[in-house]
This record gives structure tokens, C-alpha cells and sequence, in this order.
């Protein structure tokens, strides 16, 4: 394969606005965007960018990733082409087991499983993220995460074969905000087998909406954002940590901390990478100075 081969199957585009890509909205060019179709033809990407020794990072929805302003002179590979869902089993029954691309729209995916009556993805309703992306982070909210839900994991290894992981609890493959994937970068998640099951108990639409209502109460969905900014430390909040700083409302050019919620960093317009990461840098400093406690940002910040 060839620069050539790419551009006649129209998976490749040059000089790509990551800011269009990314929900906080900054960041500059990458030289190189993907974006495969299948398994196979990102597989051959992958090969292809090993052979011409060209740097890539995978990119999801863009959730939860901010790249340099100065842009990105690598690759990115996008995996919103990989949208396989095979729900095989009949519905009827109590559990299912199926595979879901890594492409596909966490949210989408759970409001549909939500609606068929199976329980475990009501947390991830409101979550923009792809299903990759989320089994990378291992997202979780309202006490679920990815890795209660995840049975395996099919994902490309460095020498591009395709792999499984099969979910051990004991191992510990998945724990807050951490997977395997997070251990291993180099490694492309392709998709994810999840295991939902059925509980007369509780109505997983229901709990679903609900979530969702909490997070427009308390989210500031109206501005673009990486949702929380720094990760949970242990024993505390960190919104409630930036809140009694004094830091609520703190501005770097057109990056701020929320008003609504002090645990978010928003563009509230023509905010750069730069003022995004200088101003994480300057919470991070505050809160220890006031409150001892070491904040490590949530938000993947991505160097050239
Ligand atoms: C409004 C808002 C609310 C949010 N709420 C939550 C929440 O409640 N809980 C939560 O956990 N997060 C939340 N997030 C953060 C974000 O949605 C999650 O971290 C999500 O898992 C990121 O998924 P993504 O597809 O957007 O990944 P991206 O941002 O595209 O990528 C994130 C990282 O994953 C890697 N990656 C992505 N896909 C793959 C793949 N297929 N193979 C290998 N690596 C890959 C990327 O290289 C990058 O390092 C929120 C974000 C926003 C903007």
C-alpha cells in the first residue's frame, strides 16, 4: 500500500483540523488523517505507517484528547468507520453477549441496550465518547464503568497481529480510569465484546434518563470540553478541591474552569491547547499550594 492506494479508497486526508475532531475544539493540523473502514483496512493502515516509520495516534471522538496548536505531524487513525454491532443472541433471554466496533457511539449503544431492557450501560448514556475510546479511559459514572460490562477486548498488538483480552477481574486489566490499553498505547482497540444482563428490579431506561438529566443539571454541556479535567484523587473531589481553591471561573486566555462545575476546564471561545494546558497546569499548582493533594489531569494532552 501506498499514499496513492489510500487516497483511491478515500480513507486518507491531509492537513486535517484536529479541532474538528476533538469536543474541547483546539488543536492544529495533523499531516495525516485515516480513516478506515473495517478491520482489515485498518490493520493496513496501521502496517503502512509502521513501514514509512510515521508516528500515529488513534483518535475516538475526540472526548477526551487535546492536541498541540502547533498540529500534530504524524498521523491520526480515526476509528468512527468501525461501527460492527452483532447482537446474535435472542433478546428474550436474560443476558447478551455481543461485539460492538470501536467506533460506535457509547451513547448510542447504551440508550439501545437501555431500551432493550438490559442493565449495565445506563451509566454511559451522556458519555460522547466511541466504544474504543471508552475502553481505553475505562469511563465510568454513576458507580458503572466500562470494565463491569467488558468480556473481551479485540485489539491490533505492536506487530499488528489481532489479539483478545479476555477480562480477568483478579488481573486487574480495568481499574479507575486505567485499562490495559492505557499500559500499552502502541496497542489499536478494534472492538469489545460486552456481557448485559437482564434485572426485573430496575428499568435501565429509566436510570439512564435520569443520569442524563443530572448531567445537564450540573454539566456545562453548552461549552466545549474534555468533561472532567483531572481524574478523582483518592478520598476527595477534585471540582470540590478547584471550588475551594478559589478557582471556579479561573481564566487562561479562552480556557476557564466552569462555573457550573469547578471539576470542568471549557472553551468558552477561541481557547487554544496551550491556554487549556497552562491553565490545568496553573489549577494543579494551586490546589496543592492550598490543599496538599496532587491532581493528575484526566484529559490525554497529546505532544507533537
Ligand atoms: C461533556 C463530556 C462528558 C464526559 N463525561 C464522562 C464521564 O461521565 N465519564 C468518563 O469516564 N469520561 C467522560 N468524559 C470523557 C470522555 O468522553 C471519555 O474519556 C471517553 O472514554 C473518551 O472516548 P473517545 O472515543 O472520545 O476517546 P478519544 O478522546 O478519541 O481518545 C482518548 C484516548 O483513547 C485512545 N483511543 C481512542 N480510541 C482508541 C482505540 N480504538 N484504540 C486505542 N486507543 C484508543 C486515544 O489515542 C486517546 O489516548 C466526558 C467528556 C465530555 C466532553
Amino acid at each position: 500500500m501506498n499514499f496513492k492506494d489510500f487516497e483511491a479508497k478515500n480513507i486518507i486526508k491531509y492537513n486535517f483540523n484536529l479541532a474538528t475532531a476533538c469536543t474541547m475544539k483546539t488543536g492544529g493540523c495533523a499531516k495525516y488523517a485515516f480513516f478506515p473502514t473495517t478491520k482489515e483496512e485498518m490493520a493496513e493502515v496501521i502496517l503502512f505507517l509502521k513501514n514509512e516509520k510515521i508516528k500515529c495516534k488513534i483518535l475516538g471522538n475526540g472526548s477526551n484528547v487535546i492536541f498541540p496548536d502547533s498540529g500534530y505531524s504524524g498521523a491520526v487513525v480515526l476509528t468512527s468507520g468501525l461501527k460492527e454491532l452483532e447482537i446474535s443472541e435472542n433478546t428474550d433471554s436474560d443476558t447478551v453477549k455481543f461485539y460492538v466496533g470501536a467506533g460506535y457511539s457509547l451513547t448510542s449503544l447504551a440508550l439501545k441496550m437501555c431500551k432493550l431492557g438490559f442493565a449495565g450501560l445506563e451509566f454511559a448514556y451522556g458519555i460522547p465518547a466511541s466504544v474504543g475510546g471508552a475502553v481505553f479511559m475505562n469511563a465510568g459514572a454513576y458507580g458503572g464503568e466500562m470494565g463491569f460490562v467488558i468480556d473481551s477486548v479485540e485489539y491490533l498488538d505492536e506487530s499488528n497481529s489481532v489479539c483478545t483480552l479476555t477480562n480477568d477481574k483478579d488481573k486487574g486489566y480495568f481499574t479507575y480510569r486505567h485499562s490495559f490499553f492505557t499500559d500499552h498505547p502502541e496497542y489499536v482497540i478494534l472492538g469489545a465484546t460486552l456481557k448485559l444482563c437482564k434485572d426485573e428490579s430496575v428499568n435501565p431506561l429509566e436510570i439512564a434518563e435520569k443520569n442524563m438529566q443530572a448531567r445537564k443539571d450540573k454539566q456545562p454541556l453548552e461549552y466545549p470540553s474534555c468533561g472532567s479535567a483531572f481524574k478523582r484523587p483518592q478520598g476527595y473531589f477534585a471540582g470540590a478541591l478547584i471550588e475551594q481553591a478559589g478557582l471556579k471561573g479561573k481564566g487562561i486566555g479562552g480556557a476557564f474552569v466552569s462555573e457550573k462545575h469547578a471539576g470542568f476546564v471549557v472553551n468558552k471561545g477561541g481557547a487554544t491547547t496551550s491556554d487549556v494546558v497552562n491553565l490545568l497546569e496553573y489549577v494543579k499548582n494551586v490546589v496543592f499550594e492550598r490543599s496538599g493533594v496532587t491532581l493528575e489531569p484526566e484529559i490525554n494532552v497529546i505532544e507533537d
